[in-house]
């Protein structure tokens, strides 16, 4: 008895892994034409100064459309990319594609824009950057990438280069998600991140965890120490953009100051800048 339930259970968890291991390779397959089919758009969320609450740029993300499933949310399909080989080809058409709108924009706008840990082990993505940078014609300073503790596991020292050389280049690099994962204060000391974001998760839970409050400024202190400026991501209340701006956070970005947007509503908003500016 027991043992025909425990068959049932294995046969229904392995017909359940067979669908997921289906739709994987049926994503897998899509994902293959998804840049030709021009699928992809980036959209930009603000990134706003804690001390005045003005623009200073965005962060690129990028959006998948999928003919058939309509949106599917990077958190799906950037782990299967990932997987699959796919994401060098990705984040070349991403970094491209934000230097194409940084270049329309104003210098004091800067764009971030994600890079993948399986981006970072190319030893060509800093000429990848750098021939972007100069077919857009945009100033390193005005580009940010942003990557993850993520990109140092099973590091040979390879990452610590590329991302030597792409600093060398003159674009920022962020270290992101910090608070989550593995995150270790020794990454901070490794010389080569300008910024630090700050989790939206642990944000978010500083309201209802006085602990995080303590740890976000001994974060915030030991980042300072280290000349990095510092971002917090996801927030959503006025109450977040207080405690983090009272805790020393640079830069804000959440639902808050704005949900990421399309180019032309990017666009808008920096137009309303220069015309506020133009007039005051
Ligand atoms: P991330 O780099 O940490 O980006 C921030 C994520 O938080 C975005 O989710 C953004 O929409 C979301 N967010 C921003 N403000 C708030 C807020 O106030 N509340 C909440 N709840 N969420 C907020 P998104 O666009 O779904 O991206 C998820 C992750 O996918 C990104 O996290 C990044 O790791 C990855 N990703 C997105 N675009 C790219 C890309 O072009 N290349 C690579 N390699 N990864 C990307
Ligand atoms: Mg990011
Ligand atoms: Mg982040
Ligand atoms: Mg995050």
């Amino acid at each position: 008895e027991a043992k025909g339930a425990g068959r049932g259970v294995a046969k229904y968890f392995s017909s359940e892994l067979q669908t997921e291991q289906d739709d994987r390779i049926r994503l897998e397959t899509d994902l293959r034409g998804a840049i030709a089919s021009k699928q992809f758009h980036l959209v930009y969320q603000p990134l706003v100064n804690a001390k005045d609450q003005k623009l200073t740029g965005f962060e690129a993300l990028i959006r998948w459309n999928h003919p058939q499933r309509g949106f599917v949310p990077p958190n799906v399909f950037i782990p299967v990319a990932e997987e699959s080989g796919l994401m060098p080809a990705i984040g070349e058409w991403v970094i491209e594609e934000a230097c194409r709108a940084a270049a329309t924009w104003p210098e004091q706008i800067s764009v971030a824009l994600n890079i993948s840990p399986k981006q970072i082990v190319l030893p060509a993505l800093p000429n990848i950057v750098s021939q972007a940078l100069g077919r857009n014609k945009v100033a390193a300073n005005r580009i940010e990438l942003e990557v993850t503790e993520g990109v140092f596991l099973g590091d040979n020292g390879a990452t610590l280069d590329v991302l030597k050389r792409l600093r060398s280049l003159g674009v920022g690099i962020a270290l992101d998600d910090f608070g989550t994962g593995y995150s270790s204060i020794g990454y901070l000391n490794k010389a080569v991140f300008h910024k630090l974001k700050i989790d939206g998760s642990f944000v978010r839970e500083a309201g209802s965890r006085p602990e995080n409050v303590a740890i976000i400024q001994s974060i915030v202190q030991l980042a300072k120490s280290f000349r990095m400026s510092i971002t917090a991501e996801g927030v959503e209340t006025a109450e977040d953009f207080e405690r983090m701006r009272d805790l020393g956070c640079d830069i804000i970005q959440g639902y808050l100051f704005g949900r990421p947007l399309s180019y032309d509503r990017a666009n808008q908003m920096v137009l309303g800048l220069g015309a506020k500016r133009m007039a005051g």
